[in-house]
């Protein structure tokens, strides 16, 4: 199940923290970010256990955005709550309420989607 939490990136070395990010381990195990970082204290470099947007295969993309497990928790969420209420207004303000708290989870993927293209562009600006 996705749900959202700080994750910390430590050197296996020196135990420096390397960096923070937003959003648990997903059910697919896909992150975005850099592959490999460099300690900035003695210089270990390693894999992050993320990859660039750009890395991602079809399939992935496509678990990534929608995961199988999120699917299922908003239609039997919506379900429920049609069944329950029969579509009265309160019934109604609680799927909004649903759908926006919800909605923090695509978003900070479409976020850091967007920040890899970045990195991907400026790091073919800089002719790596
Ligand atoms: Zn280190």
């Amino acid at each position: 199940m996705t749900y959202i939490s700080w994750t910390d990136n430590k050197c296996p070395r020196c135990k420096t923290l390397i960096d923070r990010h937003l959003g648990g381990r997903d059910a697919v195990g896909l992150r975005i970010g850099v592959p490999y970082v460099t300690c900035r204290k003695c210089q270990l470099r390693m894999s992050t256990g993320s990859k660039e947007w750009s890395d991602f295969t079809h399939q992935e993309r496509r678990n990534y955005l929608f995961p199988t497990v999120d699917k299922i928790i908003v239609l039997a969420g919506v379900a429920i709550t049609l069944l329950a209420g029969s579509f009265q207004l309160g019934s109604f303000i609680f799927i909004l309420i649903g759908l926006l708290v919800y909605s923090v989870v695509p978003l900070s993927k479409l976020l850091a989607i967007r920040s890899s293209e970045k990195r991907a562009r400026s790091s073919q600006a800089e002719g790596k």
